[in-house]
């Protein structure tokens, strides 16, 4: 127990298991949390000051289960492990082996394949917060300052990163920042920086002049890496060693995403369960690799704002999509890669299984022919650039394949060939039972004794055994060992031999093979950092053709980037909506000229604005990342921001209530929106009085217009705010087309030039089973409003809608809207035999004989028909 409290001080902030022999243990509080949150048994082990001492235990082969468990659920854990076999008589050394909390983890079975890792440090300075994310497994670190109070741009880049944990210094950062952080959800963890030093050396020799040069002249920064180094030093020293660089950024580098405009649009997680289910990553991820699919995601996150950059990524994909085979055959490729990135991370945190190592052999291999298949194509400059960062590989992987086992276990790594005392290690044990064997057969032949046997016990070794009536004919070597009745145990100087030789072996065999090993290990410790640009570029790779089969499957085109600020898209269609429903998508065009910059969108409920705005977003953004787009054509702009305002939420946690949460939105758009920026609005000023949204709304919509002159898609019901297309030459009126039949209203979805005429609130209210009682009367309601007549516009518009909607007796028919496409069709159908009969009727009239009474008869009949 003296050695848990020594350990135990030293990782107090921490549930340490502490190995004792198969299982670790938890002592304690940290038993009683465990064992709790685990739902496993807590007992007692003994006593302290008359107290027993709450113990539970896991089995040490189960310890990944767990392990996951207990970090997933925000726990740090510090596995402390035996350092030697246990000997009768003395403690057992043990000590910390790994300290796993959500940012360090680097096991696969630990980790979500689909997701870079973070780390995330901050600080705040002067008029500066710093912040620094930093990947243990790709050792990649990206820095960036904003400016102090900047809340918006600081969340907008924690979305980015989705940072594992956050790490905070201990002191006044921490006390002003730890809440904020945990109450967004994050994990946080405080880092003594005092307690660690070194840090002022590891700077020096770890980054360039020029990268030091950045860090001093931004404080915060200087403070952040500061904290991160201080938490590595303590919980993986290993990755400190492999930070060389640091890829400073602006915001703006890249194209900018609100936190609410990533959330709002759904591009990683969904609004419903925050999993990737029917976002667009889900989309686009067609990528073969884990770690393709993690740079899509980074490109989704960090889309590219240079027409270049991103037309040379269009360049790779349109090869892909043109050459089908090459496909195919890079396919072939990326499966036997899998994983490398990771492996190699692993590789270099010296946290890899041998098993991380036949996979590096299995991918080295083929790398000189995935090299010569991409020589073809190297008039591209992103395939040129992936050549270049293969480095040639040959020698290390002539040592791999000459070293590794190719069906290795944890006891047998290193080949047969490769180490002569290894191979001799490995012989004495195989063959040791033959040897005995054989001796034995020799000193029957020598003797004459046939019933001579060679044994072994635990005590003596191995021994010959004699029988009394044949001690006679041993010969003068033998040794006697011990007498029992009837028999007689004797030892030889070649039997002792052996048995040395044989326990030796068995002694030595783990100890040489481990040494080889880390001969090897060594070997490829120096290739690690062309081995992480060989993962890197490989996954670039995959992403490309990720993206490129995903455009060939789904049938996109590739968008167009113009120098001008015009968005036009022709048969635009949402690329997460058009797959996940049965029926038929309807496409859409966008014109976002010089001419009608503003679009007020109406329509009716269900009709579907919402859909046709997240898909101009969504086109916009795919083609930022170079992707080809679900649509016939597409003209885009290049972006600096994209807005978008959609929905509803309150953030009851930091006491905002839902309007608060939308007008803050709305005013960060007004803040930070240029002329080349998109905003999309669906709905403002919904969660107010009528009076109050509207002019809200309608200001917000002026102002985005004429004073920002940014790109601009309002959703609204608020139809009034469809007169401004009077007063402004660049806003146009759209509305989602429905159509009235004697059976309800059919959806069109298309999306055209015009005004709804109404909003159909109440219909919608139906398939959302209102209670029947609560339908009706909101109907009554409606018509007496609408009697009164009340002088205010807005309501006189909205009311009269629904009037119409009435008087033409038709009300909502829910299978029609589920099924747009096929109740348009037998619609047509009806209509043109409709109209042949009357063209028929036509036909036959006399018009020689033909009465202007008659005439009159007959039109009045065609028109009621
Ligand atoms: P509200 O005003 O009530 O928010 P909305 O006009 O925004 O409604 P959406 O939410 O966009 O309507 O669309 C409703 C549903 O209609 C969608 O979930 C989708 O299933 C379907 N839909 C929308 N657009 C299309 C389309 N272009 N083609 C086919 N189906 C569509």
């Amino acid at each position: 127990m003296q050695q848990y409290y020594d350990i135990k001080k030293e990782y107090s902030d921490t549930l340490l298991l502490f190995q004792v022999g198969d299982f670790y243990e938890l002592f304690f509080e940290d038993a009683q949390k465990a064992a709790v949150y685990l739902g496993i048994a807590l007992t007692k082990r003994g006593k302290i000051n008359g107290e027993p001492i709450p113990l539970c235990g896991v089995p040490v082969h189960a310890k990944d289960h767990y392990m996951n468990k207990l970090v997933r659920g925000g726990f740090k854990v510090a596995i402390c492990d035996q350092l030697e076999t246990p000997k009768p008589g003395s403690v057992v050394k043990r000590g910390v082996t790994q300290v796993l909390t959500p940012g360090t983890l680097t096991d696969e079975k630990l980790l979500d394949a689909k997701s870079a890792s973070y780390l995330f440090s901050f600080f705040s300075i002067n008029n500066q917060w710093g912040l620094l994310f930093g990947e243990l497994l790709t050792a990649q670190l990206f820095a960036t300052t904003i400016p102090i109070n900047a809340e918006k741009m600081l969340e907008s880049e924690l979305i980015r990163f989705f940072p594992d944990e956050i790490l905070l210094p201990v002191g006044d950062v921490a006390k002003q920042f730890n809440s904020f952080f945990r109450k967004q959800g994050y994990f946080t963890t405080l880092v003594d920086i005092d307690a660690v030093s070194g840090m002022d050396e590891w700077i020096a020799e770890q980054f360039s002049v020029k990268i030091q040069q950045y860090v001093v002249q931004h404080r915060a920064l200087l403070h952040a890496l500061k904290t991160f180094y201080a938490y590595l030093r303590k919980n993986q020293e290993a990755a400190l060693a492999q930070f060389k660089n640091i890829q400073c950024y602006q915001a703006d580098d890249f194209l900018i995403l609100d936190s609410a405009t990533q959330r709002n649009l759904e591009l990683i997680k969904n609004n419903q369960d925050s999993s990737r289910k029917n976002t667009l990553f889900e989309v686009l991820d067609g990528a073969i690799t884990p770690m393709g699919s993690r740079m899509i995601k980074k490109w989704l996150l960090r889309p590219l704002v240079k027409k270049t950059a991103i037309e040379q990524r269009q360049q790779v994909l349109e090869l892909f999509i043109a050459q089908l085979s090459l496909v195919q055959q890079l396919e072939n490729f990326l499966v036997t890669i899998g994983d490398i990135e990771r492996v190699i991370g692993r590789i270099a945190l010296c946290r890899a299984t041998v098993y991380d190592y036949t996979c590096l052999r299995r991918v080295l291999e083929i790398v000189p022919n995935l090299k010569i298949f991409l020589q073809n194509f190297l008039q591209l400059p992103l395939i040129n650039v992936v050549y270049i960062h293969i480095a040639d590989f040959s020698v290390l992987t002539q040592l791999l394949v000459a070293a590794l086992h190719d069906e290795p276990s944890n006891t047998l790594i290193i080949k047969t060939g490769f180490d002569h005392n290894l191979d001799r290690l490995r012989d004495l044990i195989e063959n040791g039972n033959k040897k005995i064997i054989e001796l034995e057969l020799r000193e029957q032949q020598k003797t004459g004794i046939t019933s001579l046997k060679v044994r072994y016990n635990k005590v003596h070794g191995y021994y010959i055994e004699v029988t009394k009536s044949n001690i006679h004919a041993v010969s003068e070597e033998y040794v006697q060992q011990q007498t029992l009745v009837g028999r007689t145990r004797f030892t030889t100087p070649e039997l002792q031999l052996l048995q040395h030789e044989l326990f030796s072996a068995r002694n030595e065999i783990e100890e040489a093979e481990r040494e080889v090993f880390e001969k090897i290990k060594q070997e490829v410790a120096g290739y690690i950092t062309p081995l992480r640009k060989l993962a890197h570029a490989v996954a670039h790779l995959d992403a490309l053709l990720g993206l490129a089969c995903v455009a060939y499957n789904n049938g996109y085109t590739k968008p167009m980037f113009s120098d001008s600020r015009e968005i036009i898209i022709k048969n635009g269609r949402h690329p997460v909506v058009e797959g996940s429903q049965e029926v038929a998508f309807i496409p859409n065009d966008t014109q976002l000229t010089n001419q009608e910059s503003t679009w007020i969108i109406t329509g009716p409920n269900m009709g579907g604005k919402s859909t046709y705005l997240r898909q101009v977003a969504h086109i916009t953004i795919m083609a930022h990342i170079g992707s080809f787009v679900p649509a016939k054509r597409a003209d885009i702009a290049l972006l600096d921001r994209i807005f978008t305002r959609i929905g509803s939420s309150d953030n009851v946690a930091e006491g905002k209530s839902t309007f608060l949460v939308e007008m803050e939105e709305t005013a960060s758009i007004c803040l930070y929106a240029t002329k080349n920026s998109l905003v999309i609005l669906d709905e403002v000023g919904r969660g107010t009085s009528t009076f109050d949204g509207l002019a809200i709304a309608q200001a917000v919509v002026e102002y985005i217009h004429s004073t920002i002159q940014a790109r601009c898609l309002f959703a609204t019901h608020y139809h009034e705010l469809t007169n401004l297309q009077k007063r402004f030459s660049g806003i146009a009126s759209y509305y989602a087309a429905s159509k009235k039949t004697e059976r309800g209203i059919v959806f069109l979805y298309k999306i055209i030039r015009g005004i709804a005429d109404g909003s159909f609130g109440i219909e919608v209210a139906k398939l959302a089973s209102l209670p029947q009682e609560v339908i009706h009367r909101s109907e009554t309601i409606l018509k007496e409003l609408m009697l009164h007549n009340n002088t205010s516009g807005l309501l006189a518009s909205s009311i009269c809608d629904h009037q119409k909607n009435d008087v033409a007796g038709s009300s909502m028919q829910t299978e029609r809207m589920y099924e747009p496409a096929s109740v348009m069709e037998k619609e047509r159908v009806d209509e043109n035999k409709k109209l042949k009969e009357q063209l028929k009727k036509l036909g036959e009239i006399d018009y020689e004989n033909l009465s202007p009474k008659k005439a009159f008869d007959l039109l009045w009949s065609l028109k009621e028909n």
